[in-house]
């Protein structure tokens, strides 16, 4: 029987009450490795609680010692770098290279964290009027919240803790259930860089720990990350019981390839898209839009490519192109969106389906995949699959192609592979969405630039990382301030 995950609670590892967990599966073979505990509202409150309690003092902590945990983290992080990545592959399932960009991701965004007091200036102007000054200071809300997907079950929590934390914020995470142990390495980290208990803290479960999340009135801000249909309840939920929230949804993103692009760099760069982390990406290319006859240059190369891909267990083939997916629930969606594209009329040109791996035949496994005379109305141009499956179509030219890409109602990457700069500036200008790329298939800016989805992709104002990070995890007060030094005479 697999071990239930603990609860972190003012710095105890605290077995939960609840009755109910779900399992976690190594994908690469099918095997159950934990179960993760369906908290209710009573043990959330018990969480939120010593979050709220461990905040005064945390607050009252001076930013160069609240930076100080976090280059402690950095270099705790440095030393485990392997063993968190080999976490990552193993609840998650992608290749240890995949994990491995995922870990340092993360890294970047607490090393962000470490110029913490120069980030949490405020302005200042003397005089405003005569004898009289005006200054903003930066102050932590209370308690955050961290509710995050299972794709990426180490950097999305750390888009948010690590800003969180050196504001002065106090923080309970809830990991996706489906991939709990990552962030539990994290907290035991956190720990080990001298975090005071209580700062930070883990809950687990699903709607029921997220509603008791949503409703808690020490809760101040969410920053939520998952699919769009409950980062929009998440948003719409919390802010009526007065939270700020950040919250990340699906997405459906665009490749547009003009004929004049190069061919090799063209061809690794959409492969790494479509199919890094087995298409389990927010920024995964998801439909490859051929304009200007763009498709009888690139589509022979990229099936080709696409054919040969080795499929296998990531957790002991560190030379596999691409691991499985996540759980086998995930696997027979994902099959269920290819029958619905044939059922459609695409054509399917590469079919992963009957991919085999002997070694772990109990993986949830799907060859790379990919269809041609995809049309826009078709439900695998329209809606997210989150998997290995490439949508192909062609359009005359490079406006009905980004027409196209504007249709999606999601907004979080969109990219062009071309050699020409008006036509780049063209994209760059029309394309509605928040995250561009230009000869870049995974277009993720670094930790110092909010990540940036727009549309049905994102639900607030201010996106997690970098300064917007900081704008989110605090607030603003500004004094006006006159002295009446009659002694002296200055006014
Ligand atoms: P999900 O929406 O199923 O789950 C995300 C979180 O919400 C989990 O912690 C889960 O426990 C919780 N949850 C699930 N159902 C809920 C409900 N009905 N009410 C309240 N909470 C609920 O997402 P997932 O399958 O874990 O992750 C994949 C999705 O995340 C994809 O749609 C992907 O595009 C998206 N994603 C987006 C970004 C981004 O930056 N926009 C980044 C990573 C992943």
């Amino acid at each position: 029987m697999a071990e239930t995950v603990k609860l972190l609670l003012n710095g105890e590892w605290v077995t939960s009450e609840a009755t109910e967990t779900v399992p976690v599966y190594n994908p690469s073979d099918g095997t159950e490795i934990a179960a993760t505990p369906l908290c209710g509202a009573s043990e959330i409150d018990r969480v939120v609680q010593s979050a709220a309690d461990a905040f005064p003092e945390w607050a009252n902590t001076p930013a160069v010692d609240r930076a100080r945990v976090m280059f402690r983290l950095v270099a705790l992080m440095e030393t485990h770098f392997e063993e968190l990545a080999q976490i990552v592959t193993r609840e998650n399932g992608k290749t240890i290279e995949d994990a491995r960009g995922e870990i340092r991701r993360g890294i970047e965004v607490a090393e962000f964290a470490c110029g913490a007091p120069a980030l949490l200036m405020g302005d200042s102007l003397e005089n405003i009027a005569q004898g009289i000054d005006c200054d903003t200071i930066r102050q932590p809300l209370g308690v955050s919240v961290g509710i995050t997907p299972f794709n990426f079950p180490s950097m999305v929590p750390m888009w948010t803790l690590p800003i969180a934390l050196v504001c002065g914020n106090t923080y309970v995470l809830k990991p996706s259930e489906r991939v709990p142990l990552s962030a539990i390495r994290i907290g035991e980290l956190l720990a080990e860089a001298g975090l005071p208990p209580g700062v930070f803290n883990i809950a687990h479960g699903g709607k029921d720990a997220v509603d008791a999340l949503l409703a808690h009135p020490e809760v101040k801000t969410i920053s939520f990350v998952g699919s769009t249909p409950v980062a929009r309840y998440v948003y719409e939920t919390a802010t009526r019981n007065g939270k700020r929230v950040q919250s990340a949804g699906g997405a459906k993103n665009y490749l547009i390839v003009l004929p004049d692009a190069d061919l090799d760099s063209t061809v690794a760069a959409v492969m790494g898209s479509a199919y890094g982390c087995a298409g389990e990406r927010c920024m995964a290319g998801s439909v490859l839009v051929c304009a200007e006859g763009a498709g009888d240059r690139f589509l022979e190369p990229l099936s080709e490519i696409a054919r040969e891909f080795r499929v296998g267990p990531t957790d002991r083939d560190p030379g596999v192109d691409m691991g499985p997916v996540v759980t086998k629930t995930h696997l027979h969606r994902i099959h269920q969106h290819i029958e619905n594209g044939l059922q459609e009329g695409a054509e399917l040109i590469v079919d992963g389906r009957d991919v085999q791996v002997e070694e772990t035949p109990h993986g949830f496994y799907l060859g790379a995949t990919i269809f041609d005379r995809v049309k826009p109305q078709m439900s695998i141009a329209r809606e997210e699959i989150f998997g290995p499956v490439l949508s192909t179509m062609h359009t005359d030219d490079l406006s009905e192609a980004i027409a196209r890409c504007n249709a999606s109602g999601y907004g979080n990457a969109a990219v062009l592979f071309t050699s020409s700069g008006g036509a780049a500036r063209k994209f760059r200008h029309e394309v509605n969405a928040g995250m561009v790329g230009i000869n870049i298939g995974v277009p993720a800016p670094m930790a110092f630039f909010p990540f940036s989805g727009w549309n049905n992709s994102f639900f607030g104002d201010l996106h997690v990382q970098g300064a917007e990070g900081i704008s989110f995890f605090t607030r603003q007060k500004v004094t006006i301030s006159r002295w009446i030094d009659t002694k002296r005479q200055f006014f």
